[in-house]
């Protein structure tokens, strides 16, 4: 009898430890070290306005700037900004280099192997620009054609996978694109549909066509298991949706990227 009470209380024990840390184990700690840092760090590729461009202070300015200040606000922290490539942000998220991935990124199923997507907050298409005057007519024109593309986006997979016998041309930014558009070096681009008007904007001679190539969604990228960050970057995100603050955000830097 003894030795049996002797077992109950050392497995009671057992399950007792492993429960209490079981569960602190469970309880990601992300937040706590953010808050500890004081800052939370957002990654970006600052040349892809309106979402995020360098202002007249050489700072990082944007949509999703705006939007990952909110965030850093409701977290008590400072917000820094990390620019880099916009095709090594999803690595970055994964090994800890920022917390967020904000970069009017799509949320694709590929990408979802790799990092957590935040609930999405821009409905999206690819867009074509071409020269004024340019033959290409719809995307079925662009077979043959040298099209640019920034590396490693949407746009880079639509027309490495959907236009028949293209060269691609792969720019690391949508601005150097446009320029290269500009001067003839390229045919056309295909890019996300508001950086398209900003870059139609930014270079004479270019028009847009209107039609849209696919349907996409922007979201917030966020290292796997992170779910105690990825709560709150949704809390955030869906009231900034609802009480229309990504629409105006949207308007406000539409304007002030063209600038
Ligand atoms: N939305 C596109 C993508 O996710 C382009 C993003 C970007 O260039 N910043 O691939």
């Amino acid at each position: 009898m003894k030795t049996l009470y002797k077992g109950l209380a050392l497995a009671l024990a057992v399950i007792l430890f492993a429960s209490f840390f079981g569960c602190a184990a469970s309880k990601t700690p992300t937040l706590d070290k953010i808050k500890k840092a004081g800052k939370l760090v957002m990654l970006t590729n600052a040349a892809f306005p309106p979402f995020e461009y360098l202002g007249d202070d050489n700072n990082v300015a944007g949509v999703d700037a705006d939007i990952a200040a909110a965030i850093a606000a409701e977290l008590g922290v400072k917000l820094e900004i990390i620019d880099m490539d916009f095709d090594g942000i999803i690595m970055a998220v994964q090994s800890g280099k920022g917390d967020l991935g904000v970069a009017g990124m799509t949320a694709t199923e590929e990408r979802a192997k790799s990092v957590d997507f935040s609930v999405d907050y821009v409905s999206t298409t690819q867009m074509i620009i071409v020269p004024q005057g340019s033959p290409i007519k719809t995307a079925e024109d662009l077979s043959g054609k040298n099209v640019g593309v920034q590396l490693g986006t949407t746009g880079d997979l639509f027309a490495t996978d959907y236009i028949e016998g293209a060269e691609i041309s792969r720019f690391k930014t949508g601005s150097d694109a446009g320029i290269a558009l500009a001067n003839g070096q390229i045919d056309a681009i295909v890019i996300d549909a508001m950086p398209a008007d900003q870059i139609v904007a930014a270079n004479a001679g270019l028009v847009l066509l209107d039609e849209p190539l696919t349907e996409e969604q922007y979201a917030i990228a966020i290292k796997k298991g992170n779910d105690d960050l990825k709560e709150v970057v949704n809390k955030v995100l869906e009231k900034l949706l609802k009480d229309g603050t990504v629409d105006a955000l949207i308007e406000k830097h539409m304007a002030a990227a063209a600038n």
